[in-house]
């Protein structure tokens, strides 16, 4: 959450922050500002809303100089206003900061600066920062900015400018900042995707650690000032992965992306029938699994927990990140611990993966963001490589999740010595041109967006694996639409559920063609005689009759159909919140990629 990027170097910086701040909009919106080094002054503007009114600011136009900090925010600590957005000040206007986190003991040492004469004007957390530097400056900003940071508790990916010298200071606690190096110029960004057009040669900060930033140079050191050597690590995304080819939004690219994502997923994990995965610890010794994953990932969990116990027979656990943590949750000798998170920045799995190798639990991570900080925390893991996901709603990443749990599901059967069922494999292969039939039926899914799209709720069924489906579909319309929905396991309904339905009430079920389908039947019938209007997504044509609206899905293994069954849900979720005029890439409230807790 929030949007960090900063330049030193020789480029007018003022459109390059622009640029990089648009690219990295997803990961807020609430307000946006800049700051410049110009003529040895800091020249300052911000905006709330979105970047595209910071842009309009007729003020930019004459801000120049080629040192400067950018931010959007996604507000924690003060209404998302103008005073409230980044950067701030320190009392003489001399230093700048832009801060992603929540600073715990902000208001403890708001009083203790105020008492020393300091004054704010925001109502952030963050403010504290750019005063505390202030409070410790004699002539050097990293030294000044260690000792701050010294004094902090909670988080901070930050980074920092003062008029009096040419370099940049990021630091960062728990949110994400990478540094880029580019030729004769530096960058500090939250993530890669806001440099990539300069620079794919990047440093990622760990926690405490300190970096300063010329147009020449870096160096980087930890909290006590002591000098600390990094990698430089090449990213593989391309430019044009970051870009909406076409589409109208990058939910919907990214929704038409999922074939090509799952191949990519699948790259070089199958051969001869074999499921090659580098864990770096022996998998087959483990005796349970818990999964800990926060939204849509959660989701994905659920699923992954059918699959492990249909296949594997080992019993798992699901638990919200945020929950886990705080329980003093039990681990055992053969506990393996399972973070699912796109970014691999959620702060509460993140949290949750650090309590659980405190236990000592063995730790994995499945993750999408290569380099991110889960996946350099856990002890092994497997990349989901499904590309850059910037809509805020989730879509190519949780299907690749879901394959990828398979896929871990296979290999601990193999390295067992067991048999597995190479029909499920050879099906695997199949997936991803078994996705790509569902596209033929956009326009139809269109239509029942279009006639669902006044509806007040929704409800989402499903039975066994598709359950969690109905769960992330009722989530993608909820986060994206802002129409109420809710998922259940189809036979709960009746237990509660049904004293919703009245006339024209959208029930939407996720049905495979198996043993079930007869009870699922008789819930639609129930439904249906209290004049509901029935949706259903499945393989199964005989179900034609009864629906008033079907959208097939090709027939697959009851392991896959989670990944073909979401697609048309996603799509729903989409075509509605467009039609209602609403951009599904930026709903309200959200941001991608959860930094804070
Ligand atoms: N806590 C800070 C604020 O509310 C930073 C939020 C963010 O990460 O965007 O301003």
């Amino acid at each position: 959450m929030c949007g960090i990027i900063a330049y030193a170097g020789d480029r007018e910086v003022v459109p390059l922050l622009i640029k990089g701040l648009k690219t990295l909009e997803y990961r807020g919106y609430d307000s946006a500002g800049l700051v410049v080094k110009q003529n040895n002054q800091l020249g300052i503007i911000k905006r709330a809303g979105r970047i595209s009114e910071l842009e309009k600011s007729p003020e930019l136009g004459s801000l120049n100089g080629s040192i400067g900090i950018a931010h959007t925010r996604w507000a924690t600590h003060g209404v998302p206003n103008e005073t409230n957005a980044h950067p701030h000040l320190d009392c003489k206007k001399e230093i700048a900061i832009v801060h992603n986190g929540i600073i715990e003991n902000y208001a403890g040492l708001r009083e203790i600066l105020k008492k020393k004469g300091h004054n704010f004007i925001s109502n952030t957390d963050s403010e504290v920062i750019a005063h505390l530097i202030e409070d410790f400056y004699h002539g050097d900003l990293t030294e000044a900015t260690i000792n701050a940071l010294r004094c902090i508790d909670g988080t901070f990916g930050l980074a920092v400018m003062s008029k009096n010298e040419d370099k940049i200071v990021a630091a960062r606690r728990g949110s994400p900042l990478i540094l880029g190096v580019g030729d004769h110029e530096m960058f500090v960004c939250s993530d890669a995707a806001g440099i990539l057009e300069h620079t794919k040669k990047v440093i990622y900060l760990d926690d405490n650690e300190v970096a300063t930033i010329t147009k020449e140079n870096y160096s980087i050191s930890d909290i006590y000032g002591n000098g600390i050597d990094k990698k430089v690590h090449e990213i593989k995304w391309s430019i044009d992965q970051i870009e909406k080819k076409g589409f109208k939004h990058f939910m919907l690219k990214e929704i038409f992306e999922q074939p090509d994502a799952l191949e990519n997923t699948l790259r070089g994990r199958i051969k001869d029938k074999n499921i090659k995965l580098s864990l770096n610890f022996d998998i087959k010794s483990i005796k349970r699994i818990i999964f800990i994953a926060c939204g849509t990932s959660w989701h994905s969990a659920l699923i992954g927990k059918y699959i492990i116990e249909k296949i594997n027979r080992i019993p798992v656990d699901v638990d919200y990140a945020s929950e886990f943590r705080y329980k003093n949750p039990i681990i055992k000798e053969g506990d393996l611990v399972i973070a699912i998170s796109q970014s691999g920045e959620t702060a509460d799995t993140l949290a949750a993966i650090k309590e659980a190798k405190a236990k000592k639990a063995k730790t994995m991570g499945i993750i999408n963001v290569v380099g991110s900080t889960i996946s350099r925390e856990v002890d092994s893991g497997i990349y989901l490589h499904s590309g850059p996901e910037i809509g805020v709603a989730s879509t190519k990443a949780f299907t690749g999740q879901v394959l990828a749990i398979l896929l871990i599901s296979l290999y601990i059967e193999q390295e067992k010595g067991n048999k597995i069922e190479y029909s499920l494999v050879e099906e695997i292969t199949r997936l991803p041109e078994k996705a790509r039939t569902i596209f033929n039926d956009t326009e139809k899914i269109k239509n029942i967006a279009n006639d669902l799209r006044e509806s007040k709720a929704f409800l989402f069924l499903g039975r066994g694996i598709n359950f969690p489906v109905a769960l992330e579909g009722a989530l993608k319309l909820k986060e994206i639409s802002y129409i109420h929905a809710e998922g259940y396991p189809t036979a709960e309904m009746k237990h509660g559920p049904i004293a919703l339905i009245e006339k024209d009430f959208p029930v939407i079920f996720v049905l495979n063609k198996d043993n079930l389908t007869k009870k699922c039947l008789s819930n639609i019938e129930e439904i249906k005689s209290r004049g509901g209007k029935i949706i259903i997504v499945t393989s199964d044509k005989e179900l034609k009759e009864i629906a008033d609206k079907i959208i097939y899905v090709p027939a697959t293994k009851e392991e896959l159909s989670p990944i073909l069954n979401v697609i048309p849900l996603q799509l729903l979720s989409y075509y509605i919140a467009d039609l209602k005029g609403i951009d599904p890439d930026k709903p309200r409230n959200l941001a991608k990629s959860v930094t804070v807790e």
